[in-house]
């Protein structure tokens, strides 16, 4: 039987790793059934947001009105969007062109299926067995795919995922109508694309509100913002769906007053959450252990329950996002090839993330309440775009419904524990909240914050690296600009459960 040093399952952000240990000589091997380059890149983030910015256009075109020009679309050219939407999916070709190049390699084209201690059996489609090898070191990156809630007659009627969207099912033309079930990332992106491109949309969410990772304001705010272009149903379960006259009808029903209601569309696109690709992948087989939903249980230095058999990605169930896969793979570099002992942990105190809807959401850390249960003594503080000139002079005004916010949360010696941001430009501003969160941790010198607030002592504040203000508050802002934003949120801080 075929023996490799180093087994990659799953082609998307996994291949990182694959590449380094090509580099160094080691006789590898990759699985992957389908397109290279995973989902990000066939599926997921970059298709994603090749539609998201001429959506974006469109809403700016309109808001534009607000400063004094008025702007007629006259016409969507969705064959270029397409064009040029493909044209990015399609260089999975020229990753799989060269991979066939590299010496030391072999791919195996299906899914990979543990069948024993440290083995792997490779199986097509249909099953067909296309090969068994050993390995002595895996890294398990498989990631995950649309999760399909059990709703009567939506396998007869036929649906669309963000999977087949971006495959055999991407229209033609933007649908009439589109009913969208799921209220969390990916629904709310599609639906601020599709309503831009002038399909009615219906987004029925059965929580209570809409992104329910975020903090409700942004939540409230959303929605308010959405609801002029499509119809948005909270507190709704969709129950079952039917054809009729060529259009899908999905029966909701109103989680608190039991009142149903029908909805007509020409398509059904489900974003109800992902679910976890173990199912096919069997690690159990091996040794490694999964949660009850199937996510590969790791620990802080990206180490499965079995030895030598790693895990990155989506796959380990923990913030599903490209540049998370991206950070793990870093750490797991330096796990799986370095020569020293020492291990590298994985840090998830400040993982960023971005709501590429209209408006834009940005986050990072944690909400106010995820600090107050954790114990924080906090301050928070919020600023909004019309408070700054720059703001302003992009047509936000006080009190209106677009009037965005920075909402900022520290704790009591000044460090940042979480910062949210909703409107333009959010994930660009929240990124500066990121890199503070990320500086130092190593200085164990408390220093003077120079901050306005004096509710605390000095000495217990942290010290200047370590997450906190200091370089945005002795730094100079330049003016006007969006910087202004979020630096000055810093002004507006209050204590919230600060104990006196
Ligand atoms: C619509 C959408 C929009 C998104 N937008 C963003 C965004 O804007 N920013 C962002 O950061 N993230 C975004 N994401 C999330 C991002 O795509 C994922 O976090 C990222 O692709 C995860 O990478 P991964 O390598 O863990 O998994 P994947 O990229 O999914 O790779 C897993 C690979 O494993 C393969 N596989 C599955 N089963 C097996 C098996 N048994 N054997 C071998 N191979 C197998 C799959 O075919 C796949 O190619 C988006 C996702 C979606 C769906």
């Amino acid at each position: 039987m075929e023996s490799y040093e180093l087994v990659v399952v799953g082609g998307g952000s996994g291949m990182s790793v694959l590449s380094r240990g090509l580099n160094l000589g080691l006789k590898c091997a990759l699985v992957e059934p389908d397109k290279f380059g995973g989902t990000c890149l066939n599926r997921g983030c970059i298709p994603s947001k090749i539609l998201v910015y001429p959506a974006d256009v469109i809403r700016e075109a309109e808001h534009a009105r607000k400063v004094g020009i008025k702007v007629r679309i006259e016409e969507i050219d969705w064959e270029l969007i397409g064009k040029r939407m493909w044209s990015r999916i399609n260089m999975n070709k020229r990753i799989e062109n060269g991979l066939s190049k590299r010496k030391g390699l072999t791919v195996y084209r299906g899914f990979g299926e543990f069948s024993g201690e440290r083995e792997m059996i490779v199986k097509d489609n249909d099953g067909k067995d296309l090969g068994t090898f050993k390995g002595e070191k895996f890294v398990i990156a498989v990631g995950g795919r649309s999760f399909i809630p059990p709703i009567r007659g939506l396998n007869e009627a036929g649906y669309i995922t963000s999977e087949s969207f971006f495959g055999d099912k991407f229209p033609k033309k933007p649908w009439k109508s589109l009913v969208i079930i799921g209220g969390g990332v990916i629904a709310v992106e599609f639906a601020h694309v599709f309503s831009a491109f002038g399909t009615e949309v219906t987004i029925v969410e059965m929580l209570p509100r809409l992104v329910s990772t975020e903090e409700p304001e942004i939540s409230k705010f959303l929605e308010k913002n959405l609801k002029d272009n499509l119809t948005i149903l909270t507190n709704n379960r969709a129950d079952k769906v039917h054809v009729e006259n060529n259009l899908k009808v999905l029966t909701v029903k109103n989680t608190k007053t039991g009142e149903e209601q029908e909805i007509k569309a020409e398509e059904i696109l489900v974003a109800t959450g992902r679910r976890s690709n173990t199912d096919t992948l069997k690690p159990e087989k091996t040794g490694v252990n999964v949660n009850e939903r199937g996510w590969v249980i790791t620990n802080e230095y990206l180490e499965t329950s079995k030895e030598n058999i790693w895990c990155v990605g989506d796959v380990n169930g923990l913030y599903q996002f490209r540049h998370k896969a991206n950070y793990e793979l870093r750490i797991l570099k330096k796990n799986i090839f370095s020569d020293n002992e020492e291990k590298h942990m994985v840090d998830y105190s400040s993982v960023p993330w971005a709501i590429f809807t209209y408006p834009q959401i940005g986050h990072v850390g944690m909400t106010e309440t995820e600090a107050i249960e954790k114990g924080y003594e906090i301050l928070v503080g919020k600023h909004y775009y019309h408070e700054v000139a720059k703001g302003f002079a992009m047509g936000f005004e006080e009190n209106e419904v677009d009037d965005g916010f920075v909402k900022l949360i520290v704790d009591k010696s000044y460090k940042i524990l979480g910062a949210h941001i909703v409107g333009p430009f959010a994930a660009i501003l929240v990124q500066q909240f990121v890199y503070l969160m990320n500086a130092g941790f190593t200085c164990d010198k408390a220093e003077d914050l120079d901050l306005d607030l004096d509710l605390i002592p000095k000495d217990i504040r942290a010290c200047p690296e370590a997450g906190a203000l200091t370089p945005i508050n002795s730094s100079m802002i330049i003016h006007p600009s969006m910087n202004e934003l979020t630096a000055w949120a810093i002004g507006s801080l209050k204590p919230v459960k600060i104990k006196k």
